[in-house]
C-alpha cells in the first residue's frame, strides 16, 4: 500500500511571525500517526532551517527548489548539497510557476530531479497541463512529456513522490473533479507501467494539488489513484489539519 502524502507549499509567502504561528498549529495539531499519512511542508529558503527545528519530529519539511547540477557561480541559488548539509530531506521540483514564469524546461526539470536524487534528496516532482493544453486535448500527451524527462534520467523511484497538478487549477478555486484527477493518476500510472516499470507504478505516490481545501479533500482522497495531496493557500491555514485527516 502507498502511504499517503500531505504537502504543503507556501510558495513565496509569510512572515516571520505568520510562519511561527503557522508551526504551533502543526504542532498542536492531532493527526494520523506517521505510518499512516506523511506530511512534508515546504516554506520559503530563509525560514527553512527555523521550521525545521521548531517542528514537530513526525513532520518533515521541504525546499521549494534547488540548482540543476553542483553548486558554484549561480548567484540567487541553492544547491542540493547545500540542502543534504542542512539537513533539508525533501525538495519540490518542476512546480508550474517555476515551468512557466522561469521557463523550466522538461530536461531541465529532469536534469534537476536526478541531480538532486543523486545528493540524497527525496523529490516532489511536479507535473501538470495548462488550459489550453487540456481544451485542446493534449492532457495526457504533456504530462508523459514531462514525466518522460525525468524518467529518461532516473533509474531509481524510490525518493520520488509524483504531483499532478493542473496549471488551471493552481490558486483558482477550480478544483479539478475527483473523476478528472483519478483519471489523469491512473493513465500516469499506467504511463509508468509500461516505460519504467510495474514495481514503480504500483508504489509510486502520485499526489494531487490545484485548489485543494478542506471541504473538497475528502472525496479527492477517496479515488484510488490518488495518494495524497500538495496544497498551496490551504497550507498556510488550519484547515491543512483537515486535508491531512483525509488520510484515513
Ligand atoms: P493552491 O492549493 O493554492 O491551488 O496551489 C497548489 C499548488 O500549486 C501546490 O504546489
Amino acid at each position: 500500500a502507498r502511504k499517503f502524502f500531505v504537502g504543503g507549499n507556501w510558495k513565496c509567502n509569510g512572515t516571520l511571525d505568520e510562519v511561527k504561528k503557522i508551526v504551533s498549529i502543526l504542532n498542536e495539531a492531532e493527526v494520523p500517526p506517521e505510518d499512516v499519512v506523511e506530511v512534508v511542508v515546504s516554506p520559503p529558503f530563509v525560514f527553512l532551517p527555523l521550521v525545521k527545528s521548531l517542528l514537530r519530529s513526525d513532520f518533515s519539511v521541504a525546499a521549494q527548489n534547488c540548482w540543476v547540477r553542483r553548486g558554484g557561480a549561480f548567484t540567487g541559488e541553492i544547491s542540493a548539497e547545500m540542502l543534504i548539509n542542512s539537513n533539508i530531506p525533501w525538495v519540490i521540483v518542476g512546480h508550474s510557476e517555476r515551468r512557466l514564469l522561469l521557463n523550466e524546461s522538461n530536461e531541465f526539470v529532469g536534469d534537476k530531479v536526478a541531480y538532486a536524487l543523486l545528493q540524497g534528496l527525496k523529490v516532489i516532482a511536479c507535473v501538470g497541463e495548462t488550459l489550453e493544453q487540456r481544451e485542446s486535448g493534449s492532457t495526457m500527451n504533456v504530462v508523459a512529456a514531462q514525466t518522460k524527462a525525468i524518467a529518461d534520467r532516473v533509474s531509481h523511484w524510490e525518493n520520488v513522490v509524483l504531483a499532478y497538478e493542473p496549471v488551471w487549477a493552481i490558486g483558482t478555486g477550480k478544483v479539478a473533479t475527483p473523476a478528472q484527477a483519478q483519471e489523469v493518476h491512473s493513465e500516469l500510472r499506467k504511463w509508468l507501467h509500461d516505460n519504467v516499470g510495474p514495481e514503480v507504478a504500483a508504489s509510486v505516490r502520485i499526489i494531487y494539488g490545484g485548489s485543494v481545501n478542506g471541504a473538497n479533500c475528502e472525496e479527492q482522497a477517496a479515488q484510488p489513484d490518488v495518494d495524497g495531496f500538495l496544497v498551496g493557500g490551504a497550507s498556510l491555514k488550519p484547515e491543512f489539519i483537515d486535508i491531512i485527516k483525509s488520510a484515513t
